[in-house]
């Protein structure tokens, strides 16, 4: 199957940022030619299909390098709360009443929100049971998605999430064996201790040692100022030294958030080449602060951008996250802190550069997998426009102007619309599984 998109102003974000009106084929699941396409490129292509991209902006797909899609069922639940609080009243009892059949509602619910709003591409942190279900969902729909069952096993962690140390190990293990680079590598695993203090040492020492001999690592780091205190009072170090000293630290690591680095962590974070995932709306929503992403950026930190979960933030919309990576440094670190084209990198190639993917994703290509994102910049509230697109983008577009979304070279959104997926039928599914949910994880129907 070939599908060819025609005549769109493409923003390749290739080496050269090259942006130009072109076409772009794609065979499989991959850019086979991308610029001016003739009859002669076509030639034995037997089944074609064609978007008609006049009038829009091609995009490489948007990657959220951190996302709950267990949580996407307990959106607008968890409102008005830090982080810690967030955890204990809401979010952990609502994880540990997830079944099955909630965890699968919340996925589709997410995913189906991700596709509409043009992002192809996740780092996922699960609960930790169902894993296995988030991976299922992510091969049927066509996500983009690197995931891993969260690992919560010290004494003082939430009871009805606490596991035992060998026992979520081995889980995870077993995990990683079956999912990691499954479906022509779509699907990837992360090891996923939920954070320092949901875990014992033993544990972070066991990942690391998996990390060390290649395995991907996904963790929360520095999120809250509590939670740094806390780290430091138990562990006797502060949190990013104490995740470096169990070998988290590491080219295939992503730490979200590190809004709250203690002194000398910017540079563990470049020296050993960790990743960080910015997820600005949460960190105001939980008032947690708003991280220093200039000063990493210029250490060459490689830094993406995430939603986090529905439940802090509340919509998984790559256009927000990037609005607002532009804006909250302004006031400490000036209005051109960061252009909007190093804003769209983190939402792209920055993004692929903090998943290890790189060579795969994150721009538009030949020979990349065939991720990519249609927009109607005509809106009236996007003109008019710039000679450049990246502040157009950054700052005017939004999630409703997606009108098509590829996967690996599989459209997953047509017009504006999911292909192959019943909207009324996810929102009668979710608002099901929202009830039942919580109705297992005894919580009332009202305000916290
Ligand atoms: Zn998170």
């Amino acid at each position: 199957m070939a599908l060819l998109i025609k005549n769109a102003l493409l923003v390749t974000m290739d080496a050269a940022r090259r942006v130009l009106r072109g076409d772009i084929l794609v065979e499989g699941s991959r850019f086979c030619r991308v610029g001016t396409i003739g009859r002669n490129d076509m030639l034995g292509l037997s089944k074609l299909s064609v978007i008609d991209g006049t009038g829009l902006w091609a995009l490489p797909g948007l990657v959220q390098a951190h996302v709950h899609l267990c949580q996407t069922l307990f959106r607008n639940q968890a409102e008005d709360l830090e982080l810690l609080d967030w955890l204990r009243r809401r979010i952990w009892p609502l994880e540990a009443a997830h079944d099955e059949e909630s965890m699968e509602a919340s996925a589709r619910l997410g995913i189906a929100e991700l596709f509409l709003g043009g992002t192809t591409t996740v780092l996922d942190m699960g609960s930790v049971r169902h894993t296995a279900v988030l991976f299922e969902v992510a091969r049927a729909t066509g996500l983009r998605f690197v995931g891993g069952k969260a690992l919560m096993d010290d004494p003082g962690t939430f009871p009805g999430l606490r596991e035992l140390t060998a026992e979520c190990l081995a889980e995870s293990d077993a995990l990683a064996a079956k999912w990691d680079g499954a479906e022509e590598g779509r699907l990837r695993y992360a090891y996923a201790p939920r954070f320092a203090l949901s875990c014992t040492d033993r544990l972070l020492r066991e990942v690391g040692e998996r990390v060390a001999a290649g395995a991907r690592l996904h963790t929360h780091a520095s999120e809250n100022r509590s939670e740094c205190e806390m780290v430091r009072a138990s562990r006797g170090a502060t949190n990013i030294h104490y995740l470096k000293q169990a070998g988290l630290c590491t080219k295939r690591s992503v730490l979200a958030h590190c809004v709250w680095p203690a002194e000398g962590e910017a540079e563990v974070l470049a020296d050993t080449g960790t990743a960080v995932a910015h997820c600005p709306s949460s960190n105001l929503k939980l008032g947690s602060g708003i991280a220093p992403i200039p000063d990493y950026l210029g250490r060459g930190i490689r830094v993406g951008l995430g939603a986090d979960g529905a439940p802090c933030n509340n919509r998984l919309d790559a256009f927000e996250e990037m609005r607002l990576a532009s804006l909250i440094p302004r006031p400490r670190f000036g209005a051109s802190a960061i252009s909007a084209e190093r804003v769209f990198e983190m939402a792209t190639v920055g993004g692929a550069e903090a998943l290890g993917l790189e060579k795969e994703i994150g721009s538009i290509e030949e020979g990349k997998q065939a991720d990519v994102t249609l927009v109607d910049p005509r809106g009236v509230h996007a003109l008019p426009h710039a000679p450049e697109v990246y502040g157009t983008i950054v700052h005017s577009l939004r999630a409703a102007d997606v009108r098509h979304v590829v996967v690996a070279g599989r459209p997953v959104v047509r017009d504006g619309d999911l292909v192959g997926l019943s909207q009324e039928a996810l929102r009668r599914r979710a608002a099901d599984q929202w009830e039942a949910v919580r109705s297992r994880a005894g919580l009332g129907r009202g305000p916290v």
